[in-house]
């Protein structure tokens, strides 16, 4: 998911609107925003894209006021349906407030049958509910000390942007798995998944949240900082470089597009092969096999052309043509790869289906020989903390050793980034979480892994 919030500012949905826009890739599913005029809390949300929810200019009429969140929603706990759209917005006795949530909680199952027993009556299957439960019956008084009081009490990958009539307040998890950063446009600050939604409204780049920070905008224009909770070693989730983040973001102190360019590199050193052309699976693949190719000194081409416009609503009408699957997505250039032997970059293998057809795909385009490189390890196990990767079983590696991942997808070699190419390619100085690739969950779960919290 992403999230984006903006405090002291007369436009404030409509910038809401144009940095959820920035933040699409991080959700599809449906999005939302609340504002506040100071009195009362506004919101519209619903299923489908940013696009589409917010199109209509109308829209804008009921979002007054000069402080807003949004968030872009895909789901990893919770079912995709409309009384699961963000930001949560709730009247309790204390008040309005709503809540938008990046990452995935690990209690959430236990803390809501304990509520549940207290009497609390669940609106919708998220776990960011939970948070606005814990909220309401936290003993302490000031809204600050409520919060920290229920986030004391989760345990898991959380960026949240909370929004009272009269405040905004954004917190990261102590192990900071998600990106989360700190923007300034004029007098108004601006908090975002990724610093893309602050470059599209100009907002400048002051800092990002640091894992285990509270940011408190207050009224008098300025902003307060605290660390309430346990201090633990960060655990930044590397994925987010590998695939989830935008390459022109800066997350962890980092160009996602420069990290992910030397993922290629390092892959190139690990796995060469000789061949005649590099290809990507776009748009994902993009820049790491740009750094394959120039590593290993082979040309890079635009072998593979993607459809823009097929979106992941995108319904086959009929059975009849189910089975054209990818290639509504994506044509080779048959041209171009005719009678070479290709090399084909991408940065993750899930299912394996994927990537199957689309060896097919370019053999059929006349390729003679296909090497297929990936640019992160084998994913053998699921995340837990936000990344909506399917259940163990679903994920090919975790019970299939790299051969026969390659004959499954019937290329003529394939070989993945090793986990120390990787954490070296990103360059961090502190840990990472690297869990869906070594199984080394940096927070443990009260439940048996392969229990799928998903729905
Ligand atoms: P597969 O071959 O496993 O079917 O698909 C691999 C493709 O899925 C890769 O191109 C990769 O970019 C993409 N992918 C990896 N992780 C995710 C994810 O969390 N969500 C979506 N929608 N695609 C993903
Ligand atoms: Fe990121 Fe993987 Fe860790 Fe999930 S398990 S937070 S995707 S590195
Ligand atoms: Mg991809």
């Amino acid at each position: 998911c992403g999230v984006f919030g903006i405090y002291n500012h007369k436009e404030a949905a409509n910038l809401t609107y144009l940095g959820l826009y920035a933040l699409q890739h991080r959700g599809q599913e449906s999005c939302g925003i609340v504002s506040s005029d100071g009195l009362h809390l506004h919101a519209h949300k619903r299923m489908g894209l940013v696009a589409d929810v917010f199109g209509n200019p109308a829209v804008f009429k009921k979002l007054p006021g000069s402080a807003a969140i949004g968030h872009v929603r895909y789901s990893t706990a919770g079912a995709s349906v409309e009384k699961n759209v963000q930001p949560i917005m709730v009247d309790y006795s204390r008040g309005s407030i709503a809540v938008a949530h990046n990452g995935n909680l690990v209690n959430a199952q236990i803390l809501k049958a304990e509520l549940e027993a207290y009497g609390s009556i669940f609106q919708t299957t998220m776990d960011t509910e939970i948070i606005i439960h814990l909220l309401a019956v936290a003993r302490t008084n000031s809204l600050v000390d409520r919060i920290v009081e229920a986030l004391n009490r989760i345990k898991g990958a959380y960026c949240l942007l909370f929004l009272t009539k009269s405040r905004m307040i954004a917190v990261r998890d102590p192990n900071g798995f998600r990106p989360l950063c700190l923007g300034k446009l004029g007098n108004a600050w601006v908090v975002a998944s990724e610093s893309c939604a602050l470059d599209l409204i100009e907002a400048t780049f002051v800092r990002e949240i640091e894992p285990g920070e509270m940011v408190i905008c207050t009224r008098d224009g300025g902003i307060k900082s605290l660390f309430p909770f346990k201090k633990v070693a960060p655990t930044p989730c590397i994925f987010e470089f590998v695939y989830f983040a935008r390459p022109d973001s800066q997350i962890f102190g980092k160009n996602v597009y420069l990290i992910r360019k030397e993922l290629g590199r390092q892959l190139a050193r690990e796995y060469p092969v000789e061949a005649d052309v590099v290809i990507s699976v776009p748009d994902s693949g993009m820049p790491a096999a740009m750094g394959y190719a120039e590593e290993a000194g082979i040309p890079f081409e635009l072998g593979l052309i993607r459809n823009h416009y097929v979106g992941r609503t995108f319904i086959e009408p009929a059975q009849s043509i189910r089975h054209f699957g990818v290639k509504i997505k994506l044509n080779p250039v048959k041209e171009l790869l005719k009678g070479k032997r290709v090399v084909v970059i991408d940065d993750s293998i899930v299912r394996g289906t994927t990537s199957r057809k689309i060896v097919k795909m370019v053999r059929q385009a006349g390729a003679t020989e296909v090497h297929m490189r990936i640019s992160s390890p084998p994913t053998s196990y699921p995340c837990y903390y936000g990344i909506d990767t399917p259940n163990r079983k679903e994920l090919i590696s975790s019970s299939h050793t790299v051969e026969e991942v390659c004959r499954y997808i019937t290329a003529d070699s394939l070989g993945y980034l090793s986990s120390e190419g990787l954490v070296e390619a990103v360059g961090l100085s502190n840990e990472v979480c690297k869990a869906c690739f070594s199984g080394a969950y940096p927070i443990a779960f009260p439940k048996p892994m392969d229990n799928n919290q998903r729905e």
